[in-house]
């Protein structure tokens, strides 16, 4: 049994998998944390900015489709474009590169990153990076999205659009750094999603640019940046994870298996994210998928005393608890 079956365990510290580290590793971890920021109302107000305007501007493109037109060709290029897009956000900049919850071999990796980038949400080690944060202090003072300190729109868009999270901190991503194609695929984000916008177009012309690709690609940013805003919010905690992390089927059903947000917070390592069969979680169903034809190897799978923690021990568990964890 380990520190956090027992409670003992700071709220800082919260993942079954850290707790087990050795001292070593822990002041390791620390120390590559050191860029963390402390983030007040302040700090985190809203600021105009220039460069925030092919961001917004992105968001009215999808309005050039009254002028041209609609064609079914245009709704399938959509709809493939958010499947695909999504499957690789979640699979590729989340389960792997920032969790590694599974095993690719370097072409395999590379095509992953590069789908990822696809939907333009910056580099993949920048993602890893930042995501890697999140969960070291998230719903603290220093989470660099947290919905219940900074409140719904710090969370969803402002700390993107925040001049504080340009940078990627290659110090919390040396394991991916090792891989020249990737810290270059990190420096150009945006090649990906301009191969997809100009073959859009070169297929189905501006009305499957307007509404296949830019359409496609905001609703893939709104999409994920749910899971940092609304996952934090709304739906049911079942673990104590001392943080706001929430498991909820709509945003599950939308993301592909990320809305069981609750569940990954309490145990980071493990490839499903839903940790019981009717958590429905396509990501890993797909994952699994290529397991069969050799693409993905060594799946980690979620231990029956992490999934079942709240039935072992539920006095833990109890709603008043919980709220006296958080509140502490
Ligand atoms: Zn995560
Ligand atoms: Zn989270």
């Amino acid at each position: 049994m380990n520190a956090t079956m027992t409670g003992r365990v700071p709220l800082a510290k919260r993942s079954p998998k850290s707790t087990s580290k050795t001292k070593e590793e822990k002041r390791e971890n620390n120390k590559k944390f050191k860029h963390a920021k402390l983030k007040t109302k302040e700090n985190t107000r809203y600021k105009f900015r220039w460069t925030q305007i092919p961001f917004f501007l992105i968001h009215l493109l999808p309005l050039g489709a009254f002028f041209t037109g609609v064609h079914v060709a245009d709704a399938i290029f959509l709809a493939v474009f958010y499947f695909t897009g999504m499957f690789f956000v979640t699979a590729g900049y989340h389960r792997y590169f920032s969790h590694k919850t599974y095993k690719l071999n370097r072409f395999w990796q590379f095509i992953f990153a590069f789908m990822a980038q696809a939907t333009a949400q910056k580099g993949v080690l920048w993602w890893a990076s930042h995501h890697r944060t999140h969960h070291k202090y998230s719903d603290t003072d220093y989470d660099i999205h947290s919905a219940k300190k900074l409140g719904f729109f710090y969370s969803h868009l402002g700390w993107i659009l925040s001049d504080d999270h340009e940078e990627t901190d290659y110090d919390l991503v040396k394991d991916l750094a090792k891989y020249p194609e990737l810290v270059w695929l990190n420096k150009h984000p945006l090649i990906p999603a301009w191969i997809v916008g100009i073959t859009a177009y070169l297929i189905g012309g501006a009305s499957m640019l307007f509404f296949g690709f830019f359409l496609g690609l905001v609703l893939l940013w709104h999409g994920t940046f749910t899971i940092n805003s609304l996952t934090h919010m709304f739906g049911k905690q079942r673990y104590v994870t001392g943080d706001e992390s929430r498991n909820n089927p709509f945003f599950a059903l939308i993301t592909l298996g990320e809305g069981w947000h609750n569940n990954h917070h309490f145990f980071q390592s493990s490839t499903r994210q839903g940790f019981f069969w009717w958590e429905f979680d396509i990501t890993y169903y797909i994952l699994k998928l290529l397991s069969w034809v050799g693409i993905v190897k060594k799946m980690r799978p979620v231990p029956d005393h992490i999934k079942y923690a709240h039935i072992r021990e539920p006095e833990k568990y109890s709603a008043k608890l919980r709220n006296e964890k958080n509140q502490s």
